[in-house]
């Protein structure tokens, strides 16, 4: 048999899921190997239940090696170079040759791009930083909070707002609410924008019911630590007792110095197959770029968001199709650009928006009214993905299916 190796760079979402995938579609005589620099996944959604102290750090962390179906080669190591030519990767332990090679490496933070920033600012979009914020939130008593999306894109563009959302939560619940003034700041003209104006319009309110002051079209420029200002381009400076970032994203070097990106550093891939110009190199995650029909002016593509659920469902499709191709079999499934989001908004409640974002001539989306049920499918899709491998197919496996089925969210499990 002529045996195939896969090599996935990134364990996180997409290739935890597309090595667990192709395992499961694969006969043994086929290696897939999984490249990870961290011994433990951090699963990035729980880190707003970190920050407001409704989980402990040891709950959401999990060992990279009991998240993997057994076969499953895991190599704790960082990937240094790809070299395309010799169809090899270079990491901190050995080298790898490919026949085919998932690129899953999400996006890095670069709070250093802005002056001042890594200084100031806190943030919720690590798990070691959402530690040290809880712990800050903990001691401050009253003053201003500023919520800041320093630039775009940035990964689940629901995030700050739920973060928001839960730190207004999170003092209400210590009888401080009215001791703390929340804002949040975004370059983008409204929430969600990607999502359409009526997503964008609900969010708004989601926060003004919660005493939240949303300032849009503010590009943060810099942040005098010393005065504790923020500096924005073509706004009025404003002051804060505490700064909470969404720090600056970026695509890593390694695919920059491997040719792999647009100018923009993020690596541009069929929108339906993930290939990449490369035939046996895809590409999956917050790494990657694919344009949408436009919302914010009509001619202006906009990005697929980046998010966990599109890396999920990415990650699904590329193990189809390279399986597919390994049995003989011409490959068939496609990404179809549809995915959810529950957006937390504190006391145990949150909305839920479905879209279907290669809808022409833009996304199409589906809102639901904001309730109970959606907080608890959160929950319920957290304990399963940190559940050890062998449990999910197990009580909580059935329980999120049927979950699903019964709220009709869309989700392969
Ligand atoms: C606060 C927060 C809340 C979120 N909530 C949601 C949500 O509710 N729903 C949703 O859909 N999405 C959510 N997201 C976004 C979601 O977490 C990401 O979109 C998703 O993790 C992207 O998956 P990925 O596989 O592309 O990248 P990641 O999951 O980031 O995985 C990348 C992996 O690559 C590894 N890596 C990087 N460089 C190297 C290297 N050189 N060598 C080896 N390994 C390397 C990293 O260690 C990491 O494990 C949230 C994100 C944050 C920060």
């Amino acid at each position: 048999m002529n045996t195939k190796t896969i090599v996935i760079i990134g364990g996180g979402v997409g290739g935890l899921t597309v090595a667990n995938e192709l395992r499961s579609k694969l006969p043994h005589e086929h290696r897939v190997v999984l490249v990870e620099k961290n011994p433990n996944h951090a699963f990035a959604p729980s880190f707003l239940w970190l920050m407001t102290g409704h989980r402990q750090p040891n709950k959401i962390t999990k060992p990279v090696l009991s998240l993997v179906r057994p076969g499953v080669e895991v190599l704790q190591a960082e990937a240094t170079t790809i070299d395309i030519a010799n169809r090899s990767v270079i990491t901190t332990q050995r080298s790898l040759t490919y026949d085919y090679l998932v690129v899953a490496l999400g996006a890095e933070l670069a709070p250093e791009i802005i002056p001042g920033l890594s200084q100031a600012a806190l943030s919720f979009y690590t798990f070691e930083e959402t530690k040290r914020l809880h712990q800050a939130l903990g001691e401050f008593n009253g003053g201003k909070v500023a919520v800041v999306v320093c630039s775009l894109p940035y990964k689940c563009p629901g995030a700050p707002h739920e973060g928001a959302m839960l730190i207004a939560d999170y003092f209400r619940q210590r009888g401080l609410r009215d001791k703390v003034n929340i804002h949040l700041y975004t370059p983008e003209p409204q929430p969600m924008p990607v999502a359409g104006p009526q997503l964008g319009e609900a969010v708004k309110q989601m926060l003004a019911s919660k005493g939240i002051s949303f300032h849009p079209l503010h590009t943060l420029k810099s942040v005098d630590s010393q005065e504790r200002r923020l500096l924005f381009d073509q706004q009025e400076p404003v002051t804060y007792n505490m700064l909470i970032a969404i720090p600056p994203h970026r695509g890593s070097s390694l695919v920059r110095e491997a040719n792999l990106t647009n100018e923009a550093g993020w690596i541009p891939v069929d929108r339906s197959t993930l290939k990449t110009k490369f035939g046996n190199l895809y590409a999956i995650g917050d790494i990657i770029s694919i344009g949408i029909p436009g919302r914010w002016k009509p001619d202006v593509s906009m990005m697929l968001p980046k998010a966990g659920v599109f890396a999920h469902a990415q990650a699904e499709i590329v193990a189809e199709r390279i399986a597919d191709e390994i049995h003989g079999r011409t490959p068939t499934a496609e990404f179809c650009g549809k995915g959810y989001c529950m957006l937390e908004a504190g006391e145990g409640l949150a909305g839920f928006a479905f879209g279907d974002f290669f809808a022409e001539p833009s996304p199409r989306l589906e809102l639901r009214n904001i309730g109970r049920a959606w907080h608890l499918g959160k929950v319920l899709f957290e304990q399963w993905w940190l559940s050890p491998f062998g449990i999910r197919k197990s009580v909580l496996h059935t329980a999120l299916r049927l979950g699903a089925k019964v709220l009709k969210i869309p989700v392969t499990v």
